[in-house]
């Protein structure tokens, strides 16, 4: 792609963007006259304008139909769960019977290492990554001391290499070669929240299955961002947030996915409640759990509508929208991002971008690695108008997004830190 650093320009990839009028659909964080340039997505994203109709639906219907919403509201509450399959399915790159909603995250993350985590003897390590998210770290440790491991000897971290801020994919894949005889589990964030770094999903999840271990993956900035494709890549088992680029709103219902091998397969142990059961015999009332045969099987509890609904709204979006135009504009908008930052290199600042630069390895998510001064600096940009997130240690991310993003807000904030 070739980039001119000009504003004209800027307003010229705009103009031609399949997606411009998607942002008007959205409400964004004003800063004095105009939006703030909202660089955040990656950590909340902003609130789609129909959500507000669709929470009022659901109080009308409650108002109205109380108890009688279960059959009758616009969207009857018992299969409430029903209609995130097509787009979420069309988002994870699966079937419509591998996706569910449910809880949240972290709790998805428990429900599913129940079902694929049996530590014995002789299988019980776990290969994640070093730096990963803290409630992962958490729960992983958590899940090893519950089955009455030690996670200094059942967790396998691969780090990245000295001097190196990224982890390198021969380097997992000599990890799990390695493993092999102990390995039960590698579970990995597909991208990483803080560098950015994307793995490659399929060879990772290739590697643990020759290892003859399960392959699950925490997708919390992988999904709604970069191009996934879980069923053919044979995942057993992913898990998701839904309110960072998915824009479903704060603690929105998280999404899990199992492959239809193990969605179909009744005899693999999961922890059941009345929602995963057979919506046939749900209301008989009577002993023995029967699963569904899909990855709604693993739902517990009766639908949280008003924790639901704003994720409905947003997965519209995405349809209308759709991924292929949807993950075309994010590549251009990030590498728009990542040429500016390039020509920026001048001033006195001093950063790296530690995010790959292979757009294969990255979605839209861009870290600056400061040295120093690296909070003084993003309240400075917080100053300026730009919304974007600092976590330690000394990294500002940057998630340009392509639904409300565009071209000449890059700029801006190209001109923003020449200035700064
Ligand atoms: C955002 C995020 C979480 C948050 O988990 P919740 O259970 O939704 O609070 C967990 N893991 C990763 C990798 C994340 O990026």
């Amino acid at each position: 792609m070739a980039f001119e650093p000009t504003l004209s320009f800027a307003r010229q990839k705009d103009a031609q963007d399949p997606l411009k009028n998607f942002r008007t659909r959205f409400h964004l964080p004003q800063h004095g006259d105009r939006d703030a340039i909202y660089f955040c997505g990656n950590s909340l994203g902003p609130q789609p304008k129909e959500t507000e109709a669709a929470v009022r639906q659901e109080l009308a219907d409650w108002r109205h139909l109380a108890v009688g919403g279960y059959l009758h509201a616009k969207d009857p509450w018992l299969y409430y769960q029903h209609g995130f399959r097509r787009p979420l399915a069309a988002i994870a790159g699966c079937l419509e019977e591998e996706v569910t909603v449910m809880n949240a995250l972290t709790v998805n993350l428990h429900l599913l290492m129940l079902s694929f985590y049996h530590p014995d003897r002789e299988r019980y390590t776990i290969i994640m990554e070093a730096g990963a998210f803290p409630s992962d770290q958490y729960a992983i440790e958590t899940q090893v001391r519950f089955h009455g491991f030690d996670p200094e000897d059942a967790i396998v971290e691969v780090a990245p290499r000295e001097g190196e801020k990224t982890i390198r994919k021969e380097d997992i894949l000599e990890t799990i070669e390695r493993q092999k005889d102990t390995l039960a589990l590698v579970l990995l964030g597909g991208i990483n929240y803080y560098t950015g770094q994307l793995f490659d999903i399929r060879a990772i999840t290739e590697a643990a299955h020759r290892a003859g271990a399960f392959a699950g993956w925490d997708l919390a900035h992988a999904i709604g961002n970069v191009h996934l494709q879980l069923h053919d890549w044979e995942v057993d088992f992913a898990v998701w947030c839904s309110y960072k680029y998915l824009n479903g709103g704060p603690g929105a219902v998280g999404g899990a996915y199992l492959h239809e091998r193990w969605a179909r397969d009744s005899s693999l142990i999961r922890l059941g409640g009345w929602w995963g059961n057979d919506e046939k015999t749900r209301f008989k009332m009577e002993k023995g759990f029967v699963p569904k045969p899909d990855a709604s099987g693993w739902n517990q509890s009766t639908a949280q509508v008003f924790n639901m609904v704003a994720l409905k709204a947003s997965l519209r979006i995405f349809e209308e929208a759709g991924m292929e135009r949807l993950l075309g504009k994010s590549r251009e908008l990030t590498a728009w991002l990542s040429f500016l930052l390039s020509q920026s290199q001048t001033g006195q600042i001093r950063f790296q971008v530690i995010t790959p630069d292979d757009p294969a390895r990255r979605g839209a998510q861009l870290s600056l690695f400061f040295p120093e001064r690296g909070p003084d600096f993003h309240e400075k940009l917080t100053a300026a108008g730009i919304i974007a997130d600092y976590r330690e240690p000394g990294v500002i991310r940057l998630a340009p997004a392509p639904l409300f993003n565009t071209f000449e807000e890059v700029y801006r904030f190209y001109r923003i830190l020449l200035e700064l």
